[in-house]
């Protein structure tokens, strides 16, 4: 099986998106139903609660083990809620599977793995539940793929990602940088592949929780996964992430939903108007570029005629400081800026580089 034939109709039977709410972690029987019953079931379709939780450091709250299964299997029976829980080698399949469990995922720290991630693939073969699998931990885009195909491989038909972050040596405001782009080119690569976002684990904070599930809905993501507790300080893992019931149902009522396309005139007039403005810029900005490539040519054959090296620290230095600061004047971003003066140059040393090898 391909990932390519997959059927999206597992996530069609839900009218609206779908959302996936519960603890981070299961504490108690207590707190597990507690946290079940108060939420919306008009918002909230499916329960998470992790049982068995991956640290990344030893000496923290590691979960509570399969004993949780009977807690979830209760939020089933009783509150007729489909129920979620991360599994992290063959034996966790396999026993979600003896409890019934209706949603399992694979946790970014085990999506690195193949040889967890295939264990995990044979124990659930020809399995008619569905299988999230959350991005890995590094920006790696064929890793993520990779876990899919396994999965793929051994029949399983129902599958779906769970977007939520990518780890990062630099400090951002986020726990983990979303990194769109890397989600965007999945969807792109299998536009039936159902993808979730996973605002908790993105922000790290609850404060930013609305945003980024605001801007999954804007790219058009087919849900959500967001932890929830009733005393979310108070939690056993991932306190700051979490947030109330309520505050879930508050969000999720205010989030604004983007459909696919809009077949008013107004909207396709205009759309195609703006479409030939920008498809016109490109042009020039192509045209801009070649000549700027051209000009840089001319230089590295002056460069090799003198015997100059290539690359001139002073001369680069001054030259990024003057664009950035003019396009930061004309209200383009740093980061922005950065890379794009970082690619010219590459590019134009590249250039030079040939020259001087001619
Ligand atoms: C979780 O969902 O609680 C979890 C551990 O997530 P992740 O694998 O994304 O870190
Ligand atoms: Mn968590």
């Amino acid at each position: 099986m391909n990932i390519q034939d997959l059927e999206q109709t597992w996530i069609n039977q839900f009218d609206k998106p779908l959302v996936i709410g519960g603890p981070c972690s299961a504490e108690s029987e207590k707190q597990v139903m507690e946290i079940a019953e108060k939420l919306d079931k008009n918002y909230v379709q499916v329960f998470r609660a992790g049982i068995w939780k991956p640290r990344t450091k030893p000496g923290n709250f590691e979960g509570v083990g399969a004993i949780g299964l009977n807690w979830l299997k209760r939020v089933k029976d009783e509150l007729g809620m489909p129920v979620a829980t991360e599994v992290a080698n063959a034996s966790h399949a396999r026993l979600a599977l003896e409890f019934d469990i209706d949603y399992l995922w694979i946790g970014a720290r085990s999506t690195v793995s193949p040889f967890i991630v295939q264990e995990i693939a044979e124990a659930l073969r020809d399995t008619d539940k569905v299988v999230l699998v959350k991005n890995p931990v590094n920006p790696d885009l064929d890793l993520w793929i990779g876990a899919l195909e396994r999965l793929a491989a051994q029949g399983i038909k129902k599958l779906g990602v769970i977007h939520r972050g990518f780890s990062s040596h630099n400090k951002s405001k986020y726990r983990n940088e979303p990194q769109w782009q890397i989600a965007l080119e999945l969807k792109d690569k299998f536009p039936n592949l159902p993808i979730l976002c996973d605002p908790s684990h993105i922000t790290g904070r609850r404060d930013l929780i609305f945003e980024i599930a605001q801007q999954a809905f804007n790219l058009e993501y087919n849900g959500l996964m967001i932890e929830t507790h009733c005393h979310p300080d108070e939690a056993w893992s991932d306190a700051k992430q979490q947030i109330l019931p309520e505050t879930l149902k508050e969000i999720l009522v205010d989030l604004t939903l983007r459909k696919k396309n809009d077949t008013s005139d107004r909207y396709s007039t205009l759309l195609s108007q703006y479409r030939n403005e920008i498809d016109n810029i490109d042009n020039q900005l192509l045209g801009l570029l070649a000549s700027r490539m051209d000009i840089s040519k001319k230089i590295g054959k002056l460069k090799k005629e003198h015997n100059v090296a290539i690359f001139q620290a002073d001369r680069w230095n001054v030259l990024k400081k003057l664009a950035i600061r003019n396009g930061v004047r004309m209200g383009l971003s740093k980061d922005f800026l950065d890379q794009l003066l970082v690619s010219i140059h590459k590019e134009s040393v590249e250039l030079q580089n040939q020259i001087m090898k001619e």
